[in-house]
Order: structure tokens, then sequence, then C-alpha cells
């Protein structure tokens, strides 16, 4: 495939997903998703607001009341593993609208996400049968189990980096344990998860079970976590909008899981593979434009080796085929929006204005024909990045890499933790002892080693610090979605002897 657009220019129609039914919003409101390579519409969707929100909630608590909790375990199972090969079956084509909806490379789509997403589904597809209590040895005639039950009505927020991958590690484990879902996919790109909608009926869920309501966040976001109808909000997004969700969620004291922003250290020491690192400090911040929440966007080098691995880094970097995100060969495609080209044009400025020098890139690339108006940004390295610096401190979600010099590993380690976040972090080293106590020393839920940006579906996500909580994916995914019983049996049938006979 070749073209910006895939199928045709005629912009694809999309209503909400609600008890089964596809359906206009109650208020007839529509919104225009554009395709970031383009500037042009590729689709327009139903916009969902507070009205629209209720009936979903109201339609998730029916079914999880109704069908769906009478439903066996391995029933669930079966549907999700159904789902999963439903996916495999369609991904070439969701595949190409990912791309088309959110710009990143076609063989990121076809490649990562979308077997990412079948697999997550497939992964939990297996955990429905496998979710279980305990019994406890409690003292004297009695008999105490657990029972591990699912929570009920479950808002889950997506965000737009990837989109039906955000999606499948919130729906998948909270179906698994036979929870009912109100999805809210990002106003940026609505459309894989409104075909995830068609795969899902297509798969024989129940009506209800799963609801899907694009729109705004503001809107249709703050609806959903503040409703009280609902049991737990799940949100992937930036920490400052999690932080509204945490709020509106209080008041309800509605449960809350978090998987917010980034700033990952990315660490290179002058033992390390210098080959190797250059390659994990490109996957670290150029995969997917730079939208990735653990992007490793504090590049920190030992000053021995930092100039060897710049003048390699640079090379590479300015390597990087940026263009037409259809085309099989493209290594960088647009970012998300023009919200976000504006927003790394602003930090290119904060950055410049702090003393730092941009080393390479900092400026929209000169495409040509319909790429012209799309929303693309070279690959940019600033070095002379001193870690307490705006551009060290706050996230960018773009192509755009501080580098920074460290003199030893008490030098590094305090660096690499001052920092709000605690995503993620990566380290280069051949040295084994020094690997392994910085993951102990490193306040971040995810350390690679060696290497960059790995997941599967049974390794836990998440963060510590402001990065968010719960873990997402693996079995801890299940304790998000699941509430523990405790039942106690009285074995002696003999009375309570406390207040006598
Ligand atoms: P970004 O700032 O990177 O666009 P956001 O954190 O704003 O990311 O968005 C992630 C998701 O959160 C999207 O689905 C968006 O619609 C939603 N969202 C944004 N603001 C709110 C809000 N106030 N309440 C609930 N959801 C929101």
């Amino acid at each position: 495939m070749s073209s910006a657009q895939p199928a045709s220019e005629t912009p694809r129609k999309y209503q909400l997903l609600i008890d089964g039914q596809w359906m206009d919003a109650e208020s007839g409101k529509t919104f225009e998703t554009p395709n970031p390579a383009t500037g042009k519409t590729l689709a327009e969707v139903a916009e969902a607001d507070k009205a629209d929100v209720d009936k979903a909630v109201a339609a998730a608590r029916r079914a999880f009341e109704g069908k769906w909790s009478k439903m066996s375990a391995r029933d669930r199972g079966r549907l999700l593993y159904k789902l999963s090969q439903l996916i495999e079956s369609k991904s070439q084509e969701l595949a190409a609208l990912e791309t088309a909806d959110n710009g990143k490379p076609i063989r990121e789509s076809a490649y990562v996400d979308l077997p990412q997403v079948a697999e997550n589904f497939e992964y939990f597809a297996g955990f429905a049968t496998k979710i279980e209590g305990e019994t406890i040895p409690v003292p004297g005639q009695m008999f105490n189990y657990t029972l591990r039950e699912p929570l009920g009505v479950c808002g889950q927020i997506i965000p737009w980096n990837f989109p039906l991958l955000m999606a499948a590690w919130k729906l998948a484990p909270a179906l698994a344990a036979g929870n009912t879902v109100v999805l809210k996919p990002a106003e940026q790109t609505p459309v894989t998860a409104m075909e995830l909608g068609k795969l899902i009926q297509e798969a024989g869920f129940p009506d209800g079970v799963v609801n899907i309501v694009p729109g705004f966040g503001e809107t249709a976001g703050a609806a959903l976590a503040s409703h009280p109808g609902i049991d737990k909000i799940a949100f992937t997004g930036s920490t400052e909008v999690g932080k509204m969700i945490a709020h509106a969620a209080a008041d309800n004291l509605t449960r809350v899981s978090l998987e917010l922003g980034g700033k990952a250290p990315n660490i290179v020491f002058a033992d390390a593979n210098i080959e190797q690192a250059v390659s994990g400090a490109m996957m670290g911040i150029f995969f997917n434009q730079g939208q990735v929440c653990c992007a490793g966007s504090r590049l920190f080098l030992e000053e021995s080796v930092k100039d060897e691995f710049l003048e390699r880094f640079k090379e590479r970097a300015g390597r990087i085929k940026v263009g037409d995100p259809m085309d099989k060969g493209t290594q960088m495609g647009p970012q998300v929006s023009s919200e976000q080209l504006g927003r790394i044009k602003g930090y290119v400025d904060i950055a410049r204005g702090e003393g730092a020098t941009v080393f390479v890139g900092g400026e929209c690339p000169q495409l040509e024909g319909d790429f012209q108006n799309g929303y693309f940004f070279q690959p940019t390295i600033f070095s002379e990045v001193k870690n307490e610096m705006r551009v060290a401190q706050e996230e960018i979600f773009g192509p755009v890499v501080s580098v920074i010099t460290f003199r030893d590993e008490d030098d590094l380690i305090r660096q690499a933790n001052e920092t709000l976040y605690g995503l993620s972090a990566g380290i280069w080293t051949q040295d084994i002892t020094r690997a392994h106590r910085f993951a102990r020393e490193i306040k971040a839920g995810t350390v690679w080693i060696n290497t960059f940006n790995m997941f599967n579906a049974a390794s836990p996500f998440g963060g510590y610090k402001q990065s968010g909580y719960g873990r997402e994916m693996g079995k801890h995914a299940l304790e998000m979605y699941t509430q523990v019983k405790s039942v106690w049996v009285d074995l002696s049938g003999k009375p309570i002897g406390w207040f006598g006979k």
C-alpha cells in the first residue's frame, strides 16, 4: 500500500456502540479525525457526551448483572480467544487504519501494534479460567476462603499513541475477570476502537459488555471519570489529566488505575557495546515518533564515551526515513496532531533558550505533495543539556532527546532519579553487577538492560512516582480488575459462646 489514505478518499463514518447497537450521539453531534500525514479527514465520528455516557454505563450495568455474570469463565475465555483470532485475520486492514489515523509507520502498526493487540487478548483468554481464591488457615473450627470477583462496570480512557494496543491492554484483563466496560478512545484516534467494536460483536460478546463512546476528554472523558455508576476508572495519558481523573473519581471513591507520563533515563556507560547502545538510543526516542510514555528521552552518556557515541548517533539519526507512513520503507511518520507538533516546536524553543544545543534536527522536514500539510518533525537531538532544564524534566512526547553527561555511577543514579516520573529506564553496560545494582536503585516500573522498549503480554508494565499506579499486562493486571471476598464458615455446629447461653 502506498497511499496515505487506505481504501478510499471518502471519509469513513462511525456511530457509538452502546448495548450492542450502533447509534448516533444524543446531541446528534459528530467530529472529524484527520489523517496526520496529510491533514485530510479520515473519518466522521459520532461525538459522545454525558447523556451517551449515562446510557453506556446503564447498559454496561445491565450486562454485568445479566448474562455476562452467568457465563462460565471458560466461555468468557473462548470469546476472548475468538476475538484475538478475528483481530489476527483482520490485522492488515486494522494496521492500515491505525497508520491512517495515528500517523505511525505501517511497519510499526503491522509488525508491532497489531501482533501485540492479538497477543494480549489471547493471553488473557487463558487467564479467565485461572482466576482463583484461596483457603486461609484460620484457627479453631472455622473454614475461611476467598473469592476473587469482578469489580463491575469499568470506565477505560485510552490515549492516541497506541490506540488499539492501549485498548487491548485494558479490555483484555477487564473482560477475562468478568467485568463490563465503557471504553472512550482518544478524540485524535477513534477509528480502530470502532473497528474493534465490530469484531467484539462478531465474536459474540453479549450486548452491553463492551460499549464504545468516542468523544472529547473534557466532555465524554470527564463524564465517565466522575460517573457514580462505574466501579473503576482506568486511564492512560498525561500526568496532568491523570490527576484530574483521580480528583473526579475521589468523589465517588471509584477505584483508579493510572498509566501516565515519563521522562525515562537511557544510560550508556563507557564499557557498553556502543553499536548496540546507539541502536537502543534510536529505538528509545524515535520509535512511534517519540510519542511513547516510556521513551528514553533523557540520554545519559558517560563523559569518556560521549564524543564517539554522539558521532555515531548523529549519523544514524540523520539517515532516518521520514515521510509517508503507508510506505513500508518509512521509519518515522507525522506526529499525531497539529497541537502535538506545536508543543514539540515550543519545547525546541524552550531548550534553545535554556542554553541547550541543537545537535541534530530541530525543524519540520520539507516534504512534497499532500505531505506538506502533514504534522512531521525531524528526529532531534539536543546536546549540552543539564538534567534540571525544562527540556530534561518535562514530557515532550515527540522525537526529541536530551543528551546529558555523567561522571560516575553515583552521579548517574542521583541524576537519573531526579525526575517526577518513574515509568521506565534503560542501561547499557557489559558489567552485570552494575546493571543489576542499577535495576534496584532506579525508581521506575520497568528496567531494560542492554535493550529498550521491550513488551510482552505476560510482563507487567506501570509506573513509580508520578508515572501512575497499577500494573497492566501480566497476572498483576487482574488485581486491578478483581476484588477479594472473604467467606467464613463455622464447622463446629455449636452456638457462639461469647454472650453466654
Ligand atoms: P494528551 O495530552 O497527550 O493528548 P491526554 O492525557 O489529554 O493526552 O488524553 C488521553 C485521554 O484522556 C484521551 O482519551 C482524552 O480524551 C482523555 N481526556 C483528556 N482530558 C480529560 C479529562 N479532563 N477527563 C477525562 N478524560 C480526559
